[in-house]
């Protein structure tokens, strides 16, 4: 049997800039996405039995059709028939270190990892572009979970350019494991009030969106300028949901009276992170932010930003 066990790591949004409607109902944006080094595993191995299934050794997430790993092989499945009646169905584990529904990409890079596995064991040779459009079908995070790193994302978050890897920075992140925020919701009660200001027409849509390409934030990624790329990170979705969730808010101003470079909230919450010039920094907050709140609900992780995406660890074949 033939099997890979990959890594997924999460994504921070170091900035969420929502520029108006789109005809499809999704919102255009303009984001700057960053891999972590918190990650899910993912084990893939062949089966002989024409089916899909999948586990998980986590309760907070379904292990049905609905998950995003299973869509995403399920959408292999579709795409490759002759492969998958070749080489016969797929056993997916799937080991959850990301918190769910935290504005960490988790379910994407998942299913992002399932893509690059499937495309491994069916010995597909898929390039990084295809399997790219291949994950703009399944969300709009899940292309930039394939390669990782540092990127701009526009549109929905599916068109990208690569920025040059930052690496060195440390970064705590925080989460209440009871406290979830949902997406769409965040993104629904930002066009209720913020729609009026909404860029309406085509072209200066386009154009504000590329305008991130020669934003400060970015110029401050190129020189690896952490400090600066701190005071630069940006947010919108912090408007609706800080005063919503009075717990994201706490976790922010707490972070800010320690020495960090800055803190933000992560895509549309509740995780928020605070950038730190290094691991011992990163870990003296952490122990600050404990001693603060010491409520057990608070997840608190040291983690640091990375330059790839889906990796595999390790691989099997007899
Ligand atoms: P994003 O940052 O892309 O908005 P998120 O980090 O906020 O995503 P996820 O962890 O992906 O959120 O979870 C969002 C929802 O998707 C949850 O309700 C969860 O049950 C569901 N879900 C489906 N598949 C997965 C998966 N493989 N891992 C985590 N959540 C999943």
């Amino acid at each position: 049997m033939r099997s890979y066990t990959l890594i997924a790591p999460a994504k921070i949004n170091l900035y969420l800039e929502i520029i108006g409607d789109r005809h499809d109902g999704y919102h255009e944006l303009a984001m700057i996405l960053q891999s972590i080094e918190l990650a899910d595993q993912i084990d893939l191995e062949a089966n002989d039995v024409q089916l899909i299934r999948l586990r998980s050794d986590s309760k907070e997430i379904p292990v049905d059709k609905s998950n995003l790993a299973y869509r995403a092989a399920d959408l292999m499945v579709q795409e490759f028939p002759d492969s998958f009646a070749t080489y016969g169905g797929v056993d997916i584990t799937l080991h959850k270190r990301i918190p769910v529904a935290a504005g960490l990409a988790g379910g994407s890079t998942d299913a992002a990892a399932v893509l690059v596995g499937i495309d491994l064991l069916w010995k597909l040779g898929l390039t990084k572009s295809e399997l790219e459009e291949l994950a703009a079908q399944l969300g709009s995070d899940i292309p930039f979970c394939i390669g990782g790193g540092t990127a701009i994302a526009t549109r929905r978050g599916e068109i990208l350019s690569p920025l040059s890897g930052l690496g060195g920075i440390y970064i705590v992140l925080a989460k209440y494991r009871s406290l979830s925020v949902s997406t769409a919701w965040a993104y629904n009660t930002y066009r209720s009030l913020f729609g009026h200001t909404y860029i309406k027409d085509t072209e200066n849509l386009a154009a504000r969106g590329n305008a991130v390409h020669s934003g400060d934030i970015v110029q401050a990624i190129t020189r690896q300028d952490a400090t600066e790329i701190a005071q630069k990170m940006h947010n919108d979705l912090e408007k609706v949901v800080l005063p919503e969730y009075p717990q994201v808010l706490q976790l922010k101003e707490s972070f800010a009276k320690y020495d960090i470079l800055g803190t933000m909230m992560s895509g549309s919450g509740p995780s928020v992170f605070a950038l730190c010039e290094s691991q011992e920094k990163a870990e003296q907050v952490k122990l600050s932010m404990r001693e603060e709140i010491p409520n057990m609900d608070l997840e608190l992780f040291v983690t640091r930003l990375i330059t790839h995406g889906i990796q595999v660890k390790s691989q099997f074949a007899i």
